[in-house]
C-alpha cells in the first residue's frame, strides 16, 4: 500500500483562521442585522493602480496577434521583469544580476517551493510570533523547528543565541503579526550569525514596502555578507495589491554556497523543472509596477493604508493601549487590555463592537495576551472601527 507523507498527521488544524470564521458566522446568525468591522484580514481592499491596469490589458492584445502572442515564458521569469526589478534594486543601492531575481506567481508558493533546496534533516528556526506557513511548510517535509519566542522585552525582534542555532532561520521583516522592523545593526547581527554557522536566511519581505523610515533595511542585501547566507522572498501582493492577481519575486545571489553547491544553479534546475514560468500577462502588470508612474501610484494606495493605521493607533494612544508596529507595516500589535487572552478580547470586542480582529495566540504561544489589526480595511470602516474600539477600551458610551 502507498504510504503517504504522514508528517501531514502531524499538522496541528487551521485553528486559527478556521476558529475566527466559525465565531463571526455563528455571531451573524445570532445577529443577522448586525454590521462587522473587520480589521483580521489580512487582504488588500484597494484595487490594481491604473498603470498597472493598463500594461495587463495591452498584454491581452498582444495574445491576441500572431507577431506578438507569448507562449511559454522563461521558467525563472521574463528578462523584462527580471531586469526591472534588479534596477529597482540597484536604485537602492543593491547591486544584483538580473538572473539573481527569479519571478514566482507569490511569496507562499515560494516559501513552500525553496524548501526543495534543503535537506531533511536540517532544522527550521522561527521566531515567533511567527506566520504560520513558516512552521507548516517545513513540518510537511518532516523537519525539526526551533522556536525562539520574542515580547516586549526586545520588542518582538529577538536576537540571535546559540541555544537557537539552525540551518535555516526565518526573519519576516517588517513582521506580520507584531509590525516589528530589524534595525540596520539587528539585522546584521543576524548575517554575521547565520555566516559564521553556515546557516541560510530565509528573509520575507512581503511588506517592506511600508518602511518609511529610511535607516531601516528594506532588503536583507542591504547589509555586508548577505549574499553569502540570506534569500530574500518579495511579494508585488501588500506592495501592489496583486493578492488576486498573483506575482512575487526572489532574489537568490550566485554567491551563495553550501557544501560545494551552488544554490543558484540548483534553483535554476528547480524551476526548469518543476514550473513553466508564471503567465505574459501578469509579468506585464508587475513590470508596470516598476516603472515611474507604476511606483508613484502604488506609493499613493500604500499611504491610504497607513493613514488607516494612523486612525488605528490615534485610538490606541486615547486608550493608552501598549501596541508596536503600524508606522513601518500594514499591522498594529496590541497588548490585550486588563491581562485577558487574546481569544477572550476577540469575542469580547466581536460581541460588543462588532470589530473582528486576529487573536496573537495564533501566532505561536508567546502571542498570548496579544491582538493584531491589519489596516487594509477601508477608510469608512476603519473609522468606525477605531471609533467602537476607543469607546470599549475607555469605557465610553458607544
Ligand atoms: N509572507 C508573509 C509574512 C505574509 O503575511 C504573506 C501573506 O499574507 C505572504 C508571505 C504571502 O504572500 P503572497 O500573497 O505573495 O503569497
Amino acid at each position: 500500500m502507498m504510504t503517504p507523507n504522514l508528517h501531514y498527521a502531524q499538522l496541528k488544524d487551521s485553528y486559527l483562521f478556521y476558529n475566527i470564521a466559525q465565531k463571526t458566522r455563528l455571531f451573524l446568525e445570532e445577529h443577522p442585522d448586525a454590521k462587522l468591522y473587520r480589521m483580521g484580514i489580512g487582504d488588500v481592499t484597494l484595487p490594481l493602480c491604473p498603470a498597472v491596469v493598463r500594461a495587463l490589458h495591452e498584454a491581452v492584445e498582444d495574445q491576441a496577434c500572431q507577431e506578438t502572442f507569448h507562449g511559454y515564458m522563461p521558467e525563472c521569469g521574463a528578462p523584462f521583469l527580471r531586469r526591472a526589478i534588479a534596477e529597482h534594486y540597484r536604485g537602492r543601492g543593491v547591486d544584483l544580476d538580473e538572473d539573481e531575481v527569479f519571478v514566482s506567481s507569490g511569496a507562499s508558493d515560494e516559501l513552500g517551493d525553496l524548501l526543495d533546496l534543503f535537506d531533511r534533516s536540517s532544522r527550521a528556526l522561527v521566531l515567533e510570533p511567527a506566520y504560520p506557513a513558516y512552521v507548516d511548510a517545513n513540518i510537511m517535509a518532516g523537519r525539526e523547528i526551533v522556536r525562539l519566542p520574542s515580547g516586549r522585552e526586545n520588542s518582538f525582534l529577538p536576537e540571535p543565541c546559540v541555544a537557537t542555532r539552525a540551518e535555516l532561520i526565518y526573519l519576516c521583516s517588517p513582521n506580520n503579526p507584531t509590525g516589528a522592523v530589524f534595525s540596520r545593526s539587528q539585522l546584521q547581527r543576524w548575517v554575521d550569525f547565520a555566516n559564521a554557522n553556515g546557516s541560510i536566511i530565509l528573509f520575507d519581505a512581503a511588506y517592506e514596502a511600508f518602511i518609511e523610515d529610511k535607516d531601516l533595511p528594506r532588503s536583507i542585501f542591504e547589509l555586508p555578507g548577505a549574499k553569502t547566507c540570506a534569500i530574500e522572498i518579495c511579494s508585488l501582493s501588500k506592495t501592489a495589491g496583486f493578492t488576486g492577481t498573483r506575482l512575487g519575486f526572489t532574489v537568490l545571489p550566485k554567491a551563495l554556497e553550501r557544501k560545494g553547491m551552488r544554490l543558484h544553479d540548483m534553483w535554476v534546475r528547480n524551476r526548469t523543472t518543476k514550473t513553466n514560468g508564471v503567465s505574459y500577462i501578469i509579468q506585464r502588470g508587475g513590470a508596470a509596477v516598476f516603472t515611474p508612474e507604476g511606483q508613484a501610484q502604488i506609493t499613493e494606495n500604500i499611504r491610504y493604508y497607513k493613514e488607516n493605521a494612523a486612525i488605528l493607533m490615534r485610538a490606541l494612544d486615547k486608550a493608552d493601549a501598549w501596541y508596536c508596529g503600524g508606522k513601518n507595516a500594514p499591522y498594529i500589535w496590541m497588548r490585550c487590555p486588563g491581562g485577558i487572552g487574546s481569544w477572550d478580547f476577540f469575542d469580547l470586542l466581536l460581541e460588543r463592537v462588532q470589530v473582528v480582529g486576529t487573536p496573537g495566540a495564533g501566532f505561536g504561544t508567546c502571542g498570548e495576551g496579544y491582538f493584531r489589526f491589519s489596516t487594509f480595511a477601508s477608510r469608512e470602516d476603519t473609522l468606525e472601527a477605531a471609533r467602537r474600539l476607543l469607546s470599549l477600551l475607555t469605557c465610553a458610551p458607544l
